[in-house]
């Protein structure tokens, strides 16, 4: 040992997995290794792609990470609700919402939801000083699920769900009604009537991505000042958000849930605090928005 390294000690390694099927282009990955090492930890990332398993065993799985000394597991699609047969406690977001995006390994295995608290921070800061007023959410889906959840805790006065199936919808308020104390409503199938009387709109269908171009409505026929949520961060700017803008409205993009996520994930597996604003940063580049 030379004399500076005196007094110096060695973080213990933290290693993290992902868990999930075609989870090659995920940007979770470099997000989580480049703040962990920003904290000073020795902070190790790994792919688990499961998309050519065949029949996964998932406690399987769990158990060959623990074995591997891994403190936690990010779960993604298919996973995310299967999961929740291996683990010994889930939070109470995870329970009111069906599905987790977080395990921390070892002893008694604990599910969180960080997606939840991801949209929510990012959803809190920017609406800051706005009134809540009635929301809507296009898409009652996975994803539909967590932003719904936050939403209902956010203090607004309605929050109205559509989705293209009714019946996603239907399910969805049901599954909330408890939680929501009297908030929040399905559209009835009915998307255009909504659209002028509301004060601002969640997206969280796969409508935008490259793969389903297009947007799930006109943001032109939003009232004026409506603002506008979008969870799709691949592209960035959607068509939604880029027509949203040109009509005058305030956007939010995918890009500070995809990171909260993240942030939270890191700070639940280790205890120190990310720096949100840095990973966002982090994401642009990765993301390739200068
Ligand atoms: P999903 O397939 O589970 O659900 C999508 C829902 O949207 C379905 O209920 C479907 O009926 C509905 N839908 C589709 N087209 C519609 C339309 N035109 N109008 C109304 N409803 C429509 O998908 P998901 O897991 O909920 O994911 C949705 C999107 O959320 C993904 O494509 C992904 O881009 C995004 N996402 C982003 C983050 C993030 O961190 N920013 C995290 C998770 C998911």
């Amino acid at each position: 040992m030379s004399g500076s390294d005196i007094g110096r000690e060695t973080p213990p390694e933290i290693r993290v997995a992902l868990i999930g099927d075609g989870i090659g282009p995920s940007l979770t990955p470099p997000m989580h290794e480049r703040e962990g090492r920003r904290l000073g930890l020795d902070y190790v990332y790994e792919r688990v792609d499961l998309a050519e398993a065949g029949d996964v065993d998932l406690a399987a799985v769990l158990e060959e990470l623990e074995a591997r000394g891994f403190a936690a597991a990010n779960v993604t699609h298919p996973y995310k609700q299967r999961v929740l047969e291996h683990v010994g406690e889930s939070s109470e977001a995870v329970r009111r919402i069906g599905s987790a995006n977080l395990v921390l390994l070892g002893g008694r295995r604990v599910a969180h939801n960080t997606d939840y608290t991801g949209f929510r921070a990012g959803l809190e800061e920017f609406l800051e000083g706005r009134p809540r007023g009635r929301v809507l959410q296009v898409g009652a889906g996975g994803a539909g699920l967590a932003t719904a959840y936050s939403l209902v805790g956010m203090g607004f006065d309605e929050v109205v769900i559509h989705d293209l199936d009714p019946s996603a919808a239907g399910a969805l308020v049901d599954r909330f009604s408890e939680a929501a104390r009297g908030v929040l409503r399905s559209s009835g199938g009915d998307l255009d009537s909504w659209l002028g009387e509301i004060d601002g709109v969640v997206h969280v269908t796969p409508v935008g991505m490259a793969e389903h171009p297009g947007a799930a409505f006109a943001p032109e026929a939003l009232a004026a000042g409506a603002w506008v949520a979008e969870v799709v961060y691949r592209p960035l700017e959607t068509e939604l958000l880029r027509r949203a803008k040109a009509a005058g409205h305030p956007v939010l993009d995918g890009g500070p849930m995809a990171v909260g996520q993240a942030a939270d994930s890191i700070a639940l597996i280790t205890g120190q605090m990310p720096d949100r604003e840095r990973m966002l940063a982090h994401f642009h580049e990765l993301i390739g928005v200068a």
